[in-house]
């Protein structure tokens, strides 16, 4: 029998990804909209895609017009993909050679490690202050090709201020992405201000407030020459037809992203209070997800919540966040029903 050794030498400690077993539990674990399909995204999907035969568009055209009217920007100030994951895995691939080091702050989101390290990088690991704010001199510190931020920060929640963002873009010599997969929830954004800066690269996602994560559809922003620079190594189709068009005509109706955000941030507040009342200790949120220190144990909690039919994310034996579970904010009733099972669940210890 081969033994792991056969690997690449920085994927053989790789482990499997989060993958629960769902049933028909009510998943408030992935920060997904819980509004249901994407409702443009549906209608055209009802409708049979003709020309199968044929590849899509090579650098998804018809998606990056659609965002540069959004957003009042170029078609080439964009690279779309098969989600903001395949952007992650395409930075590294276009802007590091094997054995670079790539910084990231603690805690972030957890793929970003496997990505720089399935390019063959070292990650340098940098604390966020106490009240998870980015140390910016530390970020600074490691030589680093690339430096990359999620905001607002995923499990945390919170966004990082844009003085800190910019103080970091302008001291540094690298790359410095911004992951904004949840920014439409947010009041902070970089993603107009590409063109402001060499170095600076946006990430969002139809996964999240577009409620698309089935359709794998994700993008980078950043200035004509580094977006080029991204395209000319992109792997050519790698967005389907089907995905494209269909993000295509989500883009096209904002009233559903306007929607969803309006609900989250109504919503978002009073299950704030409500994890209070139960004894828990919520960190500000500027995403649809709260991150949360639990009054019991943590594994009890998720266990038990699970056991009742809804999911949420442990985040408990976690180093930064010991103790603490993160969940997607619902609506109105997801969130009673959330506290309710919540409450039963401390009760039963
Ligand atoms: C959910 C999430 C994404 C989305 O990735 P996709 O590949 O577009 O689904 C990216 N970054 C962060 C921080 C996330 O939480």
């Amino acid at each position: 029998m081969l033994t792991r050794d056969v690997m690449r030498s920085t994927t053989r400690g790789f482990e499997r990804y989060y993958n629960p077993v769902v049933g028909n539990a009510v998943r408030l674990d992935t920060n997904t909209n819980v509004l249901g399909s994407n409702p443009a995204a549906y209608e055209f999907l009802k409708h049979p895609v003709d020309g199968l035969d044929g590849y899509p568009n090579t650098y998804s055209d018809n998606l990056r017009d659609a965002l540069a009217g959004l957003y009042g920007l170029e078609r080439e100030n964009f690279v779309a993909g098969n989600g903001s994951d395949e952007m992650l895995d395409l930075i590294f691939k276009t802007f590091t050679e094997w054995g670079d080091m790539s910084t990231i702050p603690v805690p972030s989101y957890t793929l970003y490690d496997y990505f720089i390290s399935v390019n063959g990088g070292k990650t340098s690991f940098v604390d966020l202050t106490e009240d998870f704010q980015l140390d910016v001199d530390a970020m600074l510190k490691p030589k680093s090709k690339i430096i990359l931020i999620p905001s607002p920060n995923n499990p945390t929640g919170n966004t990082f201020r844009s003085k800190d963002l910019e103080e970091i873009l302008t001291n540094f010599d690298g790359i410095m992405v911004v992951d904004e997969a949840y920014a439409e929830y947010a009041e902070d954004s970089m993603l107009k201000r590409v063109n402001e800066f060499d170095n600076l690269i946006v990430l969002r996602t139809f996964s999240k407030a577009y409620a698309m994560a089935a359709l794998r559809v994700g993008y980078a922003v950043s200035n004509l020459n580094v977006a080029g620079m991204m395209n000319d190594v992109k792997i050519p189709y790698s967005l389907d037809k089907i995905s494209e068009l269909a993000a295509t005509a989500a883009v096209k109706d904002q009233s559903f992203i306007e929607r969803s955000v309006s609900m989250v941030k109504e919503q978002r507040p009073l299950l704030m209070d409500g994890l209070r009342k139960l004894g828990f200790e919520p960190f500000p949120s500027d995403a649809n997800f709260i991150l949360a220190r639990a009054p019991i144990d943590h594994k009890v909690l998720v266990d038990g919540l699970k056991e009742k039919g809804v999911l949420i994310r442990d985040f408990g034996s976690k180093r930064r966040t010991e103790n603490c579970v993160r969940m997607t904010v619902g609506t109105k009733e997801l969130n009673d029903m959330l506290l309710e099972k919540m409450a039963e669940v401390i009760d039963g210890c």
